[in-house]
């Protein structure tokens, strides 16, 4: 909080008591304390509502410039993306020395080791700068996602270090438009975790917590920072941007200052998209999402098509490196289904859901001289697998790449 007043200590002249506005509620886990000679740079946000402080050693001062920029513009940028006024008068972000993580989002007062928020401009490349930039617009979505709505439990800490996530994507990507910040780090955290998560060993993004220690064994690890945001996009894409956006605004105004849990986010975002007609009223996305944060690992999608009857079958099952005879082949994930047959990449909402119910669906596709791409901008979390009905040949298809037949000859292009 802002500093109100201070006077010199009356028992001790060496000291000085300061006396700080009185804070909002909340978590206890949000309160820093920090003592220091260091110095700040300082500029106001862009309505003038809120100090916004650079604070680091003397002799780093001159590396605050690209932080101090960039600041007032990304907490406007998540003012109105939350439709909702900043939280506290003041944001200040300190460059501690040997800080253990690369940024704590302590409510007023973020903290960063030095490399994740200081920059020499001079000599650093674009790529450096952008991901200071991804560190310090992930402390900025905070405020809003995290302090200002704080998760009920740790168990719940990946919807907040994944939203961040995501949200920081897409924040570096409106600031600096010609980065295409979001669709490089977005394709590169999807190949990441697909690794990642596709041994037995891997384990479900919400894990149950406890004990302190679990906290840091298992919450912070990559899961929770990748697999995350891969899931938010997802949703994004299947429930159109503006239910999301609608939803993650309603959750954030309905829950401030207060606690909220997974499922209070996956009501936000039913309400929305049952309002806006987004989603079938039938199904909700607790329903869709349980399905990729409970469980551990991600499907591979089995495409069989028939040319002949101008159909495809398609089914599921988790992807595993490594097989094994205990495998758990029970395991399914409702999947939106995205496809083209006609070369409209943007088409990212769902065409229909792969489920448990119907996990073994033949639905028409296109005519045998057309090709067909799934997965569009791969949206979806799955491994694809194509093959021909009534023949052992088949191609595994990353989703990265893209699967065309031949419109001369289907059966050659094999
Ligand atoms: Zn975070």
């Amino acid at each position: 909080m802002k500093l109100m007043n201070q006077i010199n200590c009356p028992s001790n002249a060496d000291y000085v008591v300061d006396e700080f506005e009185e804070s909002p509620p909340m978590s206890t886990y949000l309160v820093v304390y920090m003592v220091s000679d260091f110095v700040y740079t300082e500029a106001n946000s862009e309505n003038d509502q809120v100090k916004y402080r650079i604070i680091c050693k003397k002799d780093l001062a001159n590396q605050t410039e690209f932080a101090i920029n960039l600041g007032p513009k990304a907490l406007k940028y998540y003012e109105d993306y939350f439709d909702e006024k900043f939280p506290l008068q003041k944001q200040d972000m300190a460059a501690i020395p040997d800080f253990s993580s690369s940024g704590m989002e302590n409510w007023g007062l973020a903290t960063f080791t030095e490399s994740c928020l200081l920059i020499d401009t001079d000599v650093a490349s674009t790529a450096i700068l952008y991901e200071i930039a991804k560190f310090i617009t992930h402390e900025m979505v905070h405020p809003w996602f995290g302090d200002l709505v704080t998760m009920k439990w740790w168990t719940g800490l990946w919807l907040n270090e994944g939203f961040a996530n995501y949200a920081a994507l897409r924040g570096v990507d409106t600031l600096f438009p010609e980065s295409k910040y979001f669709q490089v780090n977005n394709v590169e955290n999807f190949l990441d975790v697909l690794d990642a998560d596709s041994l037995q060993s891997a384990h479900p993004l919400s894990v149950a917590i406890r004990k302190p220690d679990d906290i840091d064994s298992i919450s912070w690890d990559q899961m929770t920072y990748t697999k995350g945001p891969i899931l938010f996009h997802m949703m994004n894409t299947f429930l159109g941007e503006n239910t999301f956006k609608q939803g993650i605004r309603n959750y954030i105004h309905k829950y401030k200052f207060s606690n909220a849990e997974p499922d209070d986010l996956w009501s936000s975002l039913t309400e929305e998209a049952h309002r806006q007609g987004t989603l079938d009223k039938n199904l909700t996305v607790k329903q869709i999402m349980d399905t990729w944060a409970l469980q551990t690992g991600y499907p591979v999608l089995n495409v069989v098509r028939d040319y002949s009857a101008g159909t495809v079958t398609l089914s599921q099952e988790r992807y595993l490196t490594i097989k094994s005879n205990d495998t758990d082949n029970k395991t399914c994930w409702w999947i939106p289904i995205t496809m083209t047959t006609s070369g409209d990449f943007n088409q990212t909402n769902a065409t229909f859901w792969l489920n448990c119910e119907n996990n073994n669906l033949t639905t028409p596709l296109a005519k045998d001289n057309e090709w067909v791409i799934y997965n569009m901008q791969m949206t979806g979390r799955s491994y694809i697998i194509i093959k021909r009905k009534s023949d052992h040949t088949h191609l595994r298809i990353a989703p990265d790449q893209f699967f065309f037949v031949s419109t001369e000859n289907p059966r050659r292009s094999e």
